[in-house]
């Protein structure tokens, strides 16, 4: 079975299913049916109409020569007197199946004088007969029609139709000249001649007409109703459905959805209209979800954001209480450990030079004493506030300085510096020698990483956060980095890898506070087994 006449059996099944009466298809194929019906009938019924009369008109033409022949030749044999021959003609003509009987009347008193059947002969016929009343008025003797020469009129025989035909005798000059002459007295019609036809072959010929044109007719209508639905299926309902089913689809959120009419009539443009717009539907929602999301990735950017500068605050916050705690400490620690070194230095010179074991011991006390001094000044160090008067620093001056300084030390003596210092470097307000101090811990640390073995780069560049521009200095050595875990504990103060004595975990926490107190901030950036960068952003002077 083709494709197509699968689908149009679904779509004549759904409608039963359906037995939908509001369903727009079923009022289209009903009303046209209806009136496809009702035109044929009307025509099939003319055709059939002006068919029998056609045929009956035929009939009435042949059976009036047929009996006007008959007459002529009674008339003949009348008007010779040979009464027996008059008679012997109706009874042969007779014989013929098309003819039911023939009788030949008297005018005016009706009796039979000749008839095809014997018996009929001498009868007198009733004034209301059907014979009479084909000219005259019901039992009377007023003309009808004197114009119409011919009458006849069709009746219900027993077994078919009968068409009696009636054809009057006038009185002629030759009636009188001839051998009879028994109508002298006579004026106009002298007799008539009345033939009856039956009509039983063409009532059969009309119904085999009529059945043969009813057959056709329905047979006509029920294709012209079957492509009339197949027209409106295909042009109008199947369009309508794939319509309505779109819009469903459509408002059911599937906007990838598009409605398949290749037409190019109003049902074409209808579902491109309503193609583009879906397709505008669609790229107006994606527009919206583009935007939401943007909406929610700034939000998260922003959260995040949040998060990290609170997160940010309670880490200065607790390196600043730190910072005060640890310079109360090392303040009050100060001038007992001074007092400590001076009277063991005093000490150490009164003991005489034999006495090398107090003398170690009292060594060992003011080297000891001088470790918790240092450790006590790199406290007061972190805490320490900013001078009273800062200056416009260069940067990249301050850098020079410090590797200037190093270039001597055994320390960095196997370390590859790099730098790459930004020419024309705005200035900034600051302390020249803190910053100094920064750059040497973050040397010194990168050094101590490397085992004093690779390769350091030192960078500067202008950068713009958050609309303000900013100096940035980096650090990036190539070390073994800084694992996960210590990141987030790095500018704590006392916090170091290294062993005893070597560390003091002051370093950080220390360049943290100086460039806290110079308006910029410290970032760290290591991946382990490829270095770490520090990145130390300060304010530009303008
Ligand atoms: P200290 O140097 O006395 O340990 P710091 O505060 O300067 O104290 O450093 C703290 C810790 O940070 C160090 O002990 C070290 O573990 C880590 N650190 C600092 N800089 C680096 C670096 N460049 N590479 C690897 N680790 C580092």
């Amino acid at each position: 079975m083709s494709e197509k006449l699968k689908s149009q059996l679904t779509f004549i099944k759904d409608l039963l299913a359906k037995k939908s009466r509001n369903s727009l298809s079923i009022k289209l194929i009903v009303a046209i049916g209806t009136l496809v019906l009702i035109g044929s009938s009307i025509f099939w019924y003319m055709i059939i109409i002006r068919g029998e009369r056609d045929f009956l008109n035929t009939a009435i033409h042949k059976t009036s020569v047929c009996t006007e022949l008959m007459q002529h030749s009674l008339n003949v044999n009348m008007l010779k007197g040979q009464t027996n021959v008059i008679q012997n003609i109706l009874e042969s003509i007779s014989v013929s199946e098309n003819i039911v009987n023939i009788n030949i009347y008297r005018h005016p008193d009706g009796v039979i004088t000749f008839s095809a059947r014997k018996d009929n002969l001498k009868k007198q016929i009733d004034n209301n007969s059907v014979s009479c009343k084909l000219c005259h008025e019901s039992g009377t003797k007023d003309v009808k029609d004197r114009t119409v020469s011919k009458k006849w009129i069709i009746l219900q025989g027993k077994n078919s139709r009968v068409l009696k035909f009636a054809l009057p005798i006038v009185k002629e000059k030759t009636c009188t000249t001839s051998l009879c002459h028994f109508h002298d007295d006579q004026k106009g019609i002298i007799g008539i001649l009345e033939a009856d036809y039956t009509l039983a072959d063409i009532d059969r010929t009309l119904r085999k007409q009529k059945i043969a044109t009813l057959t056709f007719g329905i047979i006509f209508t029920f294709l012209c109703c079957v492509v009339l639905c197949v027209i409106l299926w295909k042009i109008i309902i199947k369009p309508l459905n794939l319509l309505a089913e779109g819009m469903e689809k459509v408002s059911k959120g599937d906007l990838d959805h598009k409605i398949e009419i290749k037409t190019k009539d109003e049902m074409g443009m209808l579902a491109k209209t309503f193609n583009s717009m879906t397709k505008e539907l669609k790229m107006a929602r994606e527009r919206l979800e583009n935007w939401a999301k943007e909406l929610e990735e700034e939000v998260q950017r922003k959260t995040e954001e949040i998060r990290k500068g609170q997160e940010q605050m309670i880490h200065t916050e607790k390196l600043a209480s730190l910072g005060r705690m640890a310079a109360g400490v090392a303040h009050e620690l100060n001038s007992p450990l001074t007092g400590i070194v001076t009277f063991a230095h005093l000490m150490l010179q009164r003991i005489p030079p034999e006495n090398k074991m107090d003398r170690e011991d009292l060594e060992v006390i003011i080297e000891q004493a001088e470790r918790c001094s240092k450790i006590i000044k790199g406290l007061l160090g972190f805490s320490r506030a900013l001078p009273a008067e800062k200056s416009d620093i260069n940067i990249n001056d301050t850098i020079r300085h410090v590797l200037d300084m190093i270039q001597n030390q055994a320390k960095f003596h196997n370390i590859k510096i790099i730098t790459d210092l930004a020419p024309d470097l705005p200035t900034i307000k600051g302390d020249a020698s803190q910053l100094e101090q920064v750059y040497m811990n973050l040397l010194i640390n990168a050094a101590d990483a490397m085992n004093d073995r690779g390769e350091i780069k030192i960078a500067t560049r202008t950068v713009k956060e958050d609309g303000k521009e900013y100096v940035e200095i980096e650090f990036t050595d190539t070390g073994p980095g800084i694992p996960e875990e210590y990141m987030n504990r790095l500018f704590e103060p006392f916090f170091t890898t290294k062993p005893v004595g070597k560390g003091t975990g002051l370093g950080l926490s220390v360049s943290h506070g100086i460039v806290r107190k110079h308006g910029g901030h410290i970032r760290v950036k290591s991946k382990v087994g490829e270095g770490t960068s520090f990145f130390i952003r300060l304010p530009v002077n303008r």
